[in-house]
């Protein structure tokens, strides 16, 4: 079994709502939830003409493969009924692997750690919430330490 880290935001309908439906389905499809952070409203990321999110970490354990893993991740989007959008554009639900256990792959579909989870404030406060001495495994520095610019 391997602990992972999602980060989950909503800023489409019942934002609150999408993110519990979510942790929910994880669970529902195998996954063990093993923490919840505080739910944090924040502004939108990259593209900024759009409604505040709604952003949580979760650690969950889980017996599948990272591949395997992410499939989960969209199947479940796509039950809350993410539609096709662009990059940082609004969104039902965002599931975004940030750690897989210690793990470090980069390939076209799933770079692990998520590439940009340095960068994010609405990452690294929920994260350090629920595992400070989390060390990011190519930085090197634990998630409490991670300062973004
Ligand atoms: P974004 O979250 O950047 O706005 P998407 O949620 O649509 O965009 O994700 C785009 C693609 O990013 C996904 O289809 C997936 O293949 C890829 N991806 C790469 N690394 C990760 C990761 N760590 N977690 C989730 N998706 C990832
Ligand atoms: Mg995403």
């Amino acid at each position: 079994m391997t602990d992972v880290f999602v980060g989950i935001g909503s800023n489409k309908g019942n934002r609150k709502k999408n993110i519990l439906r979510a942790v929910g389905l994880l669970e529902r499809y195998g996954q063990k939830i093993i923490k919840i952070s505080s739910i944090h409203e924040t502004r939108p990321y990259g593209y900024k003409k759009q409604n505040l999110f709604l952003n949580a970490v979760i650690k969950l354990k889980t017996g599948l493969s990272p591949e395997k893993f992410l499939s989960l991740c969209k199947k479940i989007e796509k039950e809350i009924g993410r539609k096709k959008s662009f990059r940082w554009g609004p969104r039902e639900i965002d599931l975004d692997i940030l750690f897989f256990g210690k793990k470090v792959m980069k390939t076209k579909k799933l770079t692990i750690p998520h590439d940009d989870l340095h960068n994010r404030k609405f990452v690294l406060i929920p994260l350090t919430e629920i595992s400070s001495k989390l060390v990011h495994p190519v930085l090197k520095k634990r998630v409490s330490e991670i300062k973004t610019v």
